[in-house]
């Protein structure tokens, strides 16, 4: 086998949309080789832990995974899978593209970006202290004596930390990824005269190393007007710089711009591993119908066969995927139709295997 890859179904439409993925890159026929291995929920039943070093050992083996979405339970002291994972394996950068569809009707048919979102820093970086613990109060005497600064005794904190070091690879990153997929501007955005310390921070190191690269322009625009404006005339954008908090919101705004959770792909990638998952989530409201959209994961797929390499299987697939949406024929019912998830991946395999006698 070329290539190995460890395959976290996840759980939710997690295991649905897995299946109907690895169909499709079994058509796709570039000789992989999978490990499937266990998180969230399932893990807790096994190994008693939601992310076990098993599951984490594998990706350090394989160096590449594809992961489906896992639940994260809220509000009950469990950490999320997903940061752990992005922190446990330093899968700094989110890449997440937006591209208008053909077939799927949307507002602005213009929009094509990529949201490039740090993932290890900000307010998401699990530095939390519970409401009424011996760690929050020992913060809110600390904050009080550093700068007299006043907490309400009942209230939970949640840091956000942001740092030269992380902001400049993201920042690098970005420009990178502008520089190698043929795109012109890059925007940050922020709230840096509220948040001077941390989103200033951010936004004088992007400003900094932006002028490295002068081929690419560079713009910065704070994050309440990037949402108007991306409402109003996404075609504008093209690659979205974003600290970790506002780079998950956004990305669920483009997801919606082209049409929903279920097309939006993303990988995460860190210098040594890489991880490649669909945007949404578990989606328990349809987890089990079989009818969850499989595009954003099989297009999450695409993405990890160019990082691997198979640039020509990964726009083999790609084109499957538009041409089966173009036709309006076979799609799920998040799209208008009445498809299951394994019909979409049946059909895009078959287009997948049919390529190399050209379109048709
Ligand atoms: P979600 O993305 O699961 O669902 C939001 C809406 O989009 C739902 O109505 C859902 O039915 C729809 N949707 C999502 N994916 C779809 C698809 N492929 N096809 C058709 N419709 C789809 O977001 P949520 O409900 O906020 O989160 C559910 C759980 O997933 C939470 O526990 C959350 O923490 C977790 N989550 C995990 C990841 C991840 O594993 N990377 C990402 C986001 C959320």
């Amino acid at each position: 086998m070329a290539h190995r890859v460890t395959l976290i179904p996840g759980d939710g439409i997690g295991p649905e949309v897995s299946a109907a993925t690895r169909l499709v890159l079994d058509a796709a026929d570039v000789g992989i080789e999978w490990i499937e291995k266990t998180a969230g929920t399932a893990a807790l039943e096994e190994y008693g832990e939601l992310l076990p070093d098993d599951t984490l050992d594998a990706i350090r083996s394989s160096r590449v995974a594809l992961k489906g979405p896992i639940t994260t339970p809220v509000g009950t002291g469990f950490r999320s899978v997903n940061v752990a994972l992005r922190q446990g394996l330093d899968l700094f950068g989110a890449v997440r593209p937006a591209r208008a569809l053909p077939g799927v009707p949307i507002r602005h048919p213009r929009v094509d970006l990529v949201v490039v979102r740090e993932n290890t820093e900000d307010l998401y970086a699990g530095i939390e202290f519970e409401r009424g613990s011996a760690g929050a109060t020992a913060l809110r005497e600390e904050l009080r004596a550093l700068g007299g600064y006043e907490l309400r005794e009942d209230a939970g904190i949640t840091v956000k930390p942001i740092s030269v070091r992380g902001t400049r690879r993201i920042v690098r990153f970005a420009f990178e990824y502008a520089r190698a997929h043929g795109r012109k501007k890059v925007t940050a955005g922020h709230k840096a005269n509220v948040m001077r310390y941390s989103d200033g921070l951010f936004l004088q190191t992007a400003e900094q190393e932006s002028r490295e690269f002068p081929d690419i322009e560079w713009q910065e625009i704070q994050i309440d007007h990037l949402t108007s404006r991306l409402a109003k005339e996404p075609g504008e954008f093209d690659v979205l710089l974003l600290p970790n908090l506002y780079g998950d919101i956004i990305s669920d705004l483009c997801a919606g711009l082209v049409g929903g959770l279920g097309l939006i792909p993303g990988a995460n990638i860190g210098w040594e591993y890489a991880v490649f998952e669909p945007v949404h989530g578990s989606a328990p409201d349809i987890a089990g119908h079989g009818t969850a959209n499989p595009i954003a994961m099989i297009l999450s797929g695409a993405m990890m066969l160019r990082h691997m390499g198979e640039q020509a299987a990964a726009e083999n697939l790609e084109w499957a995927v538009d041409e089966v949406l173009g036709r309006r024929e076979v799609r799920t019912p998040d799209l208008g139709g009445s498809s299951t998830t394994m019909q979409v991946a049946e059909e895009v395999a078959t287009r997948v295997t049919a390529w190399e006698h050209g379109p048709s």
